[in-house]
């Protein structure tokens, strides 16, 4: 079938600042999978590091996108989770196969049967010109008018949601908010921080004020969103490029705790890094309390997030590293309780969207994106 798509020539260095709509040829759905007529994709920075080849090198021309909503145009054989007119979200983490000994565990992450994410080269998009399209981000792309997925990529999304929120459900919040609830795990009046406040990071505020954290630190080096933090929960900000981190930090928690004379040992409870680096890290770990647990979700390439600094002694007396992909969430568990939880006004999703493109307007919807904007929605069926 001829859809248009928001396809960059070659992936590299910038190359988001190359990309063309254009008419492409899209293979019909194979086994198991759906052709899903997009509504909505938003769009997150891990397109952009797709794009520019730092999630991997890749020579051909690319496609990116994979905060996906949309309506079930097609579906291929074997397919029995949806029909034809559902409406769902398409996301790179999927549901597990339910049968085999990680998903009863609950551990779909690593299903034997249904890998959680897979990049598929080549994709079923090919240019007119013969060449064919890599998928950046996994077996779906959301900068496209339709996106072939497996239907284990898909959850249903309700009638009153709309195609937006799901399109922000589908990785950027549940990417925060879900990294909180199901690793962080907080107990009301425990502290928590979050390093790094873009949209994962308000995500994960969301989560921490909805747990019953206090104090909530953010910590950017943008002022923008450090105003953006407090108006999602965020009792305290600090700025590194003006204040000393975890003095101002130690300084709060220390003010939170019971008793003192602690000195040293506090810091949160829970901090959640949602930057890439390793040093980004390494500081993350330094405004932990020596009982605490810091929670990695941003990260870039393999090679550039050794941890060589790591004294076992520090961690001697429990304190905990861990992390957290796409909010280390079961898909159709937890979209159902998020969705309900924005129903009811427990998370403010819509503050989180910033501005609104169509797809020929994608490259200003990029450009703006690299600029610092939360999140920029680009509209491509509706968003009804
Ligand atoms: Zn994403
Ligand atoms: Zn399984």
């Amino acid at each position: 079938m001829k859809i248009k798509a928001a396809i960059v020539p070659r992936m590299g260095d910038d190359a988001e600042k190359d990309i063309v709509v254009e008419t492409v040829e899209l293979d019909e759905p194979a086994y198991r999978e759906v052709r899903v007529k997009i509504m909505t994709c938003t769009i997150c920075h891990s397109d952009i590091h797709a794009l520019r080849g730092e999630h991997g090198a890749y020579d051909g021309p690319g496609i990116a996108g994979h905060e996906i909503a949309g309506i079930v145009d097609k579906i291929g054989d074997g397919v029995t989770y949806v029909r034809e007119g559902d409406r769902v979200l398409c996301t790179e983490i999927r549901a597990g196969c339910g049968t085999c000994k990680p998903c009863l565990l609950g551990q779909e992450w690593f299903c034997e049967n249904i890998p959680p994410m897979s990049f598929r080269v080549p994709s079923p998009y090919t240019r007119l010109n013969g060449e064919r399209v890599t998928q950046t981000c996994s077996g779906a792309s959301g900068f496209a008018e339709y996106t072939n997925a497996h239907e284990n990529m898909l959850c249903k999304l309700d009638d009153d949601i709309p195609f937006e929120i799901g399109s922000a459900l589908a990785c950027g919040f549940m990417s925060g908010f879900g990294a909180v609830l199901n690793r962080c795990k907080i107990k009301a009046g425990e502290s928590f921080a979050v390093v790094g406040a873009g949209g994962v990071g308000l995500s994960a505020i969301m989560g921490a004020r909805l747990s019953g954290a206090v104090p909530i630190i953010a910590v950017d080096v943008m002022d923008v969103k450090l105003e953006a933090a407090k108006k999602f929960g965020a009792t305290h900000t600090i700025n590194p490029k003006t204040q000393d981190v975890i003095a101002e930090l130690k300084k709060i928690t220390g003010t939170f705790a019971a008793g003192t004379g602690a000195g040293d040992a506090y810091g949160v409870d829970h901090c959640i890094v949602a930057v890439a680096g390793k040093t980004i890290k390494r500081l993350a770990s330094d405004l932990t309390a020596k009982w605490g647990q810091t929670v990695i979700v941003g990260h870039e390439l393999w090679e550039n997030e050794y941890l060589h600094d790591i004294n076992a002694m520090e961690y001697l007396f429990g304190k905990r590293i861990t992390g957290s992909v796409m909010g280390a969430i079961n898909l159709r568990r937890d979209i159902p309780i998020y969705m309900d939880y924005y129903r009811r006004g427990y998370v403010d999703i819509d503050a989180l969207l910033t501005h609104r493109f169509t797809l020929d307007n994608i490259k200003e919807a990029l450009e703006d994106s690299t600029k610092g904007a939360l999140k920029n929605v680009v509209i491509i069926g509706g968003n009804s």
